[in-house]
């Protein structure tokens, strides 16, 4: 029986985790849950699942809570404390980490500091302090296994290889809705068109993230921290019906590449077994005949600026990366928000990275410090009427 514990049990890789311990309750027991807003979800959760320990983002959540499960006789807490006791709760062997943003660095952090192995969705954990992470990592002994479609895809490609022989990655982008949009259209694009992913269903965040390129840009950071592969042998290929979900080319020349259906089932089946495959029977074989063909294209880094920024912030490291991802997630609420456009995402980013100071090897404190800082900063541009400046 292996015993999970979840950060973020109500977002999108929660949901999948959750079903597949459904689909498996002789294999995966609950030990700690952390829900967002959607307390009700969280409510079901709790009694389909009989965790020991529920977490809240905060107070009222946990109120909330309480009254939906008057009978549940766990440990209900709420907040960073709350977070933290969860990643690190007792009798946990495998922690999901699926926050989103960098609300899951600390306690994933905790989670590796106490030995128990990650799963990792939140890529911002890697992205802001993926120095720290491998550290807390390597002193414990514990594992981070990567959940992203396309880390997973990776790992699946490295099994059984050796790692000395690689020669490149290469992480496959499905491009967004904007893949063949002008860039002339791109400064009007809405936010309903922005959320208008063609192949995967994600949570918004990620979505507006994946539009902008930014996304990927993010995976090629975490791509670095997770299999220590520098930036130019990192490649990314739009391809853009994420059939193929990534490869790895060894020195010989061969490619390997991990290939299915666009479902996060399979890639958290894969950790969740791990090294043995689950059988997935509820889900449909990929048909490559159906599929007809499968295309790749160089990406627009004139048309998508994040992915360049991206690269440059992972060749500065310290805390360029931190303050890049920051300033993102102050930039893409602003545009849900309807108070920037589309293309002063990239604009708010470039001018908040061209600002900052930047710190090398930082620990902690001056990562969060950076974070804080970057957030402040993008927020005082957007104030200020960032729009039109460049690029
Ligand atoms: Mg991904």
């Amino acid at each position: 029986m292996r015993r999970l514990s979840i950060l973020g049990s109500t977002g999108s890789i929660g949901t999948t985790t959750l079903d597949l311990v459904d689909r498996f309750r002789d294999r995966f027991s609950i030990v700690g849950l952390v829900g967002g807003r959607r307390v009700e979800l969280l409510a079901e959760q709790v009694r389909r699942f009989e965790p020991a320990i529920v977490a809240t983002a905060d107070d009222e959540g946990a109120e909330q809570l309480r009254a939906l499960v008057p009978d549940f006789r766990g440990e209900i807490a709420c907040g960073a404390a709350g977070l933290d006791r969860v990643a690190t709760a007792e009798g946990t062997d495998l922690l999901i980490s699926a926050l989103v943003g960098a609300l899951g660095l600390r306690p994933t952090l905790s989670a590796l500091h106490a030995g128990i192995d990650v799963a990792l969705a939140n890529k911002e954990v890697l992205v802001v302090a993926g120095e720290l992470v491998k550290k807390a990592a390597a002193q414990s002994g514990a594992a981070v296994h990567p959940l992203d479609s396309e880390h997973n895809a990776i790992y699946q490609a490295l099994h059984g290889h050796n790692r000395a022989e690689v020669k490149r990655l290469i992480l496959t982008a499905s491009g967004g809705p904007f893949l063949h949009t002008p860039l002339r259209d791109l400064e009007a694009v809405s936010i309903e068109q922005a959320l208008n992913h063609p192949t995967w269903k994600m949570g918004t965040k990620i979505t507006i993230d994946s539009s902008t390129l930014m996304n990927k840009g993010l995976e090629v950071i975490e791509a670095f921290w997770f299999f220590d592969v520098p930036p130019e042998r990192i490649d990314v290929v739009v391809h853009p019906q994420s059939i193929v979900h990534s490869m790895v080319e060894y020195i010989d020349g061969s490619v390997i590449a991990q290939l299915g259906i666009p479902d996060m089932a399979v890639p958290i089946s894969y950790i969740l077994g791990y090294p043995e495959r689950l059988p997935l029977t509820h889900l449909p074989s990929l048909d490559l005949v159906r599929a007809g063909r499968l295309e790749f294209h160089a990406p627009d880094t004139g048309r998508f600026p994040c992915l360049r920024l991206a690269y440059e912030a992972l060749r500065a490291r310290g805390t360029a990366p931190a303050v890049l991802n920051g300033a993102n997630e102050i930039a893409v609420a602003s545009f849900l928000d309807g108070r920037i456009g589309y293309l002063d995402i990239p604009r708010v980013l470039e001018s908040v990275l061209t600002d900052h100071a930047r710190v090398d090897d930082p620990d902690l404190a001056q990562l969060l410090e950076a974070d804080r800082w970057s957030r402040a900063a993008a927020a005082e541009k957007i104030g200020s009427g960032i729009r039109g400046s460049g690029i």
